[in-house]
């Protein structure tokens, strides 16, 4: 496929290893964190990490939108699919994400109307279908999709759609970071940065990171090739003393990011003064709701919402696994008690999420080591 198999050359892929190798010194141990989940799966799907030298560590991040989802934020959604005449709606990877007693997933099966969309103009065009109906549209992720559901509410408000709302949970990617960096028990030598979210936000917000932290950032695109090449980047600005952000990504990736996203989001969205991450606790200033324009279509002011926080199960040690102090697999319960089909934690419910990205590909390489 134009524009995609070149990206997925193996050749290429043995030469960049090589390059890799050539760049380090042997006597030290570098560990690198790709921020996004998006990386994290292309990294055990393609093996990235088994053409590594065994000195060169990739540390999962929090960039995962359904990981960082907080039971309590899950129990929120099921309270307003369970109000009558509700027709709830969310991306697939949300409905079985487990709340403190059950999933969305069961919510329906109990007899909400919860329905799957694709977007959340999918969305707005089942309460266009449905006007004696309310229609709620749970929205997660960072500044890659919140533009399309800013965009969303502006055309429900352009159209005067009045049985339309959403619940709020879109997440910004600096706060989070700036979290982990002050965080002692991690200590990381750069960051694979997220390219997704670049092609909104630009490069600039990034620059905190070696101004303020001495580390080197590399926005990657998704490919092998990419995700290889910005690690050779990265090892290239360590080895020459070098500390900035670096674009690998500039055939998606503008300098300055999406404008016209931003400018949409900037009227849409307003910061929330905290909001709780699931392993992370309350980050300030880290999630968006509805500014006052758009108000109206916050579906936490139409309908009640318990708005309690809830403790992680015991067993759970996603916040671990976000923060990339553990591995996926010394997750005690990890391909056990929590599988992508029964999952106790959110990291195993998503594709991008780091134990299902390991569970679905890394664990038969593990296998192959043990053997
Ligand atoms: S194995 Fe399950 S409970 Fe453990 S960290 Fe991963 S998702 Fe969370």
């Amino acid at each position: 496929m134009k524009f995609v198999d070149e990206y997925r050359d193996a050749e290429l892929g043995q030469v960049l290893a090589g390059e890799i190798l050539a760049e380090l010194d042997p006597g030290r141990h570098y560990k690198l964190m790709e921020i996004c989940g998006g990386h994290t799966h292309s990294i055990y799907k393609y093996g990235i990490d088994d053409l590594l030298p065994a000195n060169v560590e990739l540390v999962h991040g929090p960039g995962c939108p359904v990981c960082v989802i907080p039971m309590g934020r899950v129990d929120d959604g099921i309270a307003v699919a369970h109000n009558d005449g509700v027709i709830f709606t969310c991306f697939g990877d949300m409905l079985r994400v487990p709340g403190s007693e059950y999933t969305l997933l069961d919510a329906k099966a109990q007899g909400a109307d919860v329905r799957m969309v694709y977007s959340p103009l999918d969305a707005l065009r089942i309460a266009r279908e449905n006007p004696e109906r309310e229609v709620v549209f749970f929205a997660i992720g960072f500044e890659t999709t919140a533009p399309s559901t800013a965009l969303t509410l502006k055309r429900a408000k352009a159209e005067g759609i009045t049985n339309f709302s959403c619940v709020c949970n879109h997440v910004t990617i600096v706060p989070p970071m700036r979290a982990l960096l002050e965080s002692p028990d991690l200590r990381l030598d750069g960051f694979i940065g997220p390219g997704h979210v670049c092609t909104v936000v630009g490069a600039r917000p990034f620059q905190f990171i070696p101004a303020d932290y001495g580390r080197p950032v590399v926005i990657s695109g998704f490919e092998p090739l990419d995700i290889l090449q910005s690690i050779l980047m990265i090892l290239r600005q360590l080895r020459a003393g070098r500390c900035e952000v670096e674009n690998q990504y500039p055939r998606v990736v503008p300098q300055e990011g999406n404008l016209r996203a931003l400018e949409v989001m900037a009227e849409v969205f307003e910061l929330r003064p905290h909001f709780e991450w699931r392993g992370l606790g309350f980050i300030s200033q880290s999630a968006l709701r509805l500014s006052e324009a758009y108000r109206e279509f916050d579906a936490e002011e139409r309908f009640e919402v318990p708005g309690v926080r809830v403790a992680d199960p015991k067993a759970c040690q996603c916040g671990e696994v976000l923060k990339g102090v553990i591995k996926p697999w010394e997750c005690k319960v990890f391909g056990t008690a929590c599988t992508p089909e029964h999952a106790i934690g959110t990291c195993m419910v998503s594709p991008e999420g780091a134990c299902a990205a390991y569970y679905n590909f890394g664990r038969f390489a593990r296998e192959r080591e043990a053997v």
